[in-house]
């Protein structure tokens, strides 16, 4: 995989194209718990070696086994989407796919992990995630990178429990000529969220949901924050609050589209897939 190239697309507001695209095998070894609603799975392989993260907020796509399940043989897939794949296997052979962001990643043991909100059994990837012990199998889908480099200036970058290991990793990679300004929505800190670093300029704004809707205490926040001109935006979480924070910022503040990547990372209410 030394061949990533992160091929310059549309504008800023789409994601970083990866042309070696692969799916294989992981074992995990570890898992942590860095706060109450949150497992650390360390997920390890050869491939991982050679990974070349393309940025920050690098996904991946995790193919879970079911219950009593093997996973089926993944040699076949190609490109970005196994769904195609997966589509051609009878229902029993099946695994579960979901979508996470590599909160860390160590080329020279051949790992990564990631950090997982967990919220009960209501979805294959909490459940799977719930129950992962060391050893067990998984897949990896490699993903692409969404944040991008070279803008300068004051950019706000907004999200949710879901987008807090992508929101850290941001974080600790800006560039120097980068202000940024957070704004974090999490139902509890103290549940839900692995410490985050401390920006040395801009601003970061944590700030507890409760028992509310997702975006209910941050979009208000975000709406009477007094900013200066902003540069680029990253907007990722919950689909109704990922969607309102985008409007807000073009339609409201009047930045470009093409200057604002947003993402909804989950839906409220039904299975994101
Ligand atoms: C690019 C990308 C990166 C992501 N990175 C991360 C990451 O690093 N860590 C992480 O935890 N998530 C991350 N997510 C979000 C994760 O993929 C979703 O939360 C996903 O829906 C979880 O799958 P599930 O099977 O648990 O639930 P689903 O099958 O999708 O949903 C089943 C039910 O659970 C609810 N639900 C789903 N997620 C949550 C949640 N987080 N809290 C409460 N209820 C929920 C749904 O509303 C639905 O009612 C990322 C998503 C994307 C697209």
């Amino acid at each position: 995989m030394s061949a990533a190239r992160t091929a310059e697309r549309r504008d800023a507001a789409t994601p970083l194209e990866r042309t070696d695209h692969a799916c294989f095998l992981v074992t995990v070894t570890a898992v942590g718990r860095p706060a109450p609603h949150v497992r650390r799975l360390t997920l390890a392989a050869p491939e991982l070696g050679h990974l070349v993260l393309l940025g920050p907020d690098e996904f991946f796509g995790l193919l879970m086994p079911r219950t009593g399940q093997e996973l089926p043989d993944l040699g076949v897939v190609r490109g970005p989407n196994p769904r195609p794949v997966l589509a051609g296997l009878p229902e029993e052979q099946r695994p579960d796919l979901r979508w996470y962001t590599v909160r860390a990643h160590r080329p020279g043991l051949g790992e990564v992990d990631v950090d997982v909100v967990v919220h009960g059994d209501a979805g294959p990837g909490s459940a799977w995630v719930r129950r992962a012990r060391v050893g067990q199998v998984a897949a990896y889908q490699t993903g692409t990178a969404c944040y991008r480099r070279g803008h300068g200036g004051h950019q706000v970058v907004v999200g949710d429990e879901t987008a807090a290991p992508a929101v850290a990793a941001i974080l600790e990679q800006l560039d120097d000529d980068v202000v940024p300004h957070v704004f974090l929505e999490v139902p509890s800190v103290r549940e839900d969220l692995p410490g985050l670093p401390a920006p040395t300029r801009g601003s970061l704004t944590v700030l507890e949901r409760g028992p509310g809707l997702p975006g209910s205490v941050l979009l208000p926040a975000l709406a009477a924050a007094d900013l200066p001109a902003l540069t680029y935006a990253w907007v990722a979480g919950e689909q109704a609050l990922a969607a309102e924070a985008r409007r807000h910022l073009v339609h409201v503040r009047g930045m470009p589209r093409t200057a604002v990547y947003f993402c909804a990372y989950w839906v409220l209410g039904r299975p994101r897939g």
